[in-house]
């Protein structure tokens, strides 16, 4: 059994650059699972990605703990026991990892103590972090305040201290989360204010993790999930929030503080002239539908009314068609072509002929779909270029 991998990562995560030795390694498709004496690079665990970097200039792709031993998935690489090799973090990854773990130990901290809610889980993604908290209801109020105390402890520059414990002297520590552990344990210290097991990578002081800022939360199983973002990442959302505010102040030709009044002036025009447009699109159906009835063409026991419509608004023929069959006696099959070609046929409540039955021989022309009642039936299909053929096809079959 092969000894266990050194962690330095554990006591000195500043560490960018390591020489170390070769202990085992295992093929895998694209290259090795690379086994080292020590590393810095910390595997994937605890809520935190893992590191990437490169061994000997080839990628590391992917870093997993198994037994003690840290797996280094390194791309093309072709190494023996016994090499030695020189690691390199990429570092941005790395102190991003830092920020963010580093800012939920003092995030979580602040939610119990201004809002007396433990957490329950944290995750580390690539674009953003979440804590789930126990509080049913988050309010804004609440939020901004935890984001005050966060931020103020930041700005305090406390420093973070990483010490090693022995899980039974922990008594005396006012641990955030008390643990299930044997054994030596790994206590971080934000002074005076946060303890908490863990084996992450932290900073050396608040003021390293930057602003820390929560972005938004929704409910989560019986609690709450919050978003934040620290650090660079904070920054980089905030750039990008103030570039939108600019562009959108540039747009509307208004000042920042301006622009909610204008948008909510907007919604509230948009929704007036919507009704507006909708009273007079009904107008001008019903006059339209007035003009259609009266030349309808007498067929047997009913009066036909029937029109094809290019590039029309479907919805907007199907309409029409309800209009002139609340008229007694009229029969309509209208056609609306466009990307498809949509036909309806409809009856007047006195008529008697099946609409499903014109709707049936127009569908085998078209090779399209359709259906309905013996009252309004419809069908549409690709096949714009057929829809002429298919409705003479129906007013054949009305007028026999
Ligand atoms: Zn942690």
């Amino acid at each position: 059994m092969p000894a266990d991998t050194r962690k330095i990562f554990e006591s000195d995560p500043y560490l960018k650059e390591f020489e170390a030795t070769v202990l085992e390694v295992n093929a895998l498709p694209q290259g090795q699972g690379v086994v080292l004496d020590r590393t810095c690079f910390y595997p994937e665990g605890g809520g935190q990605p893992c590191d990437y970097g490169t061994l000997d200039g080839l990628p590391v792709r992917s870093v997993t703990e198994s037994d003690g031993r840290i797996i280094h998935s390194v791309e093309g690489a072709s190494f023996k026991p016994g090499d030695k090799v020189r690691g390199v973090l990429d570092w941005d990854r790395r102190f991003d990892h830092m920020q963010q773990h580093s800012g939920q130990h003092l995030l979580s901290q602040a939610f119990v103590r201004v809002a007396k809610v433990d957490t329950v889980s944290f995750h580390l993604g690539s674009d953003e972090s979440t804590i789930d908290v126990g509080i049913a209801d988050l309010a804004e109020k609440t939020a901004a305040d935890v984001e005050d105390e966060a931020n103020r402890i930041v700005f305090e520059n406390r420093p973070l201290r990483i010490s090693v414990r022995s899980a039974g002297d922990l008594d005396s520590i006012p641990l955030r989360k008390k643990p299930d552990l044997t054994g030596d344990v790994r206590l971080i210290e934000i002074a005076d204010y946060d303890w908490s097991l863990c084996c992450g990578t932290h900073v050396r002081a608040t003021g390293e993790i930057g602003l820390i800022k929560i972005l938004q939360w929704e409910k989560y199983k019986s609690g709450t999930r919050v978003h934040f973002a620290c650090g660079s990442r904070a920054l980089r959302i905030f750039q990008a929030k103030s570039g939108l505010v600019k562009s959108l102040s540039r747009l509307l030709t208004a000042g920042e503080s301006e622009i909610e009044t204008i948008v909510l002036k907007w919604r509230d025009e948009k929704k007036t002239s919507e009704k507006r447009v909708a009273a007079l699109l009904d107008e001008v159906l019903t006059a339209e539908a007035g003009r259609l009835t009266a030349s309808a063409v007498e067929t047997g026991s009913c009066k036909l009314v029937s029109a094809l419509f290019k590039d029309r608004d479907v919805q907007e023929v199907q309409n029409l068609g309800r209009k002139i069959v609340s008229s007694p006696g009229m029969v309509v099959i209208l056609g609306a072509v466009g990307d498809r070609a949509t036909l309806f046929f409809g009856r007047s409540s006195d008529v008697k002929t099946d609409m499903r039955e014109l709707q049936k021989a127009a569908a085998e022309v078209l090779t399209g779909k359709g259906g309905g009642s013996p009252n309004w039936a419809q069908c549409s299909s690709e096949r714009t270029d057929l829809a002429e053929e298919a409705m003479a096809k129906a007013i054949d079959l009305l007028k026999l």
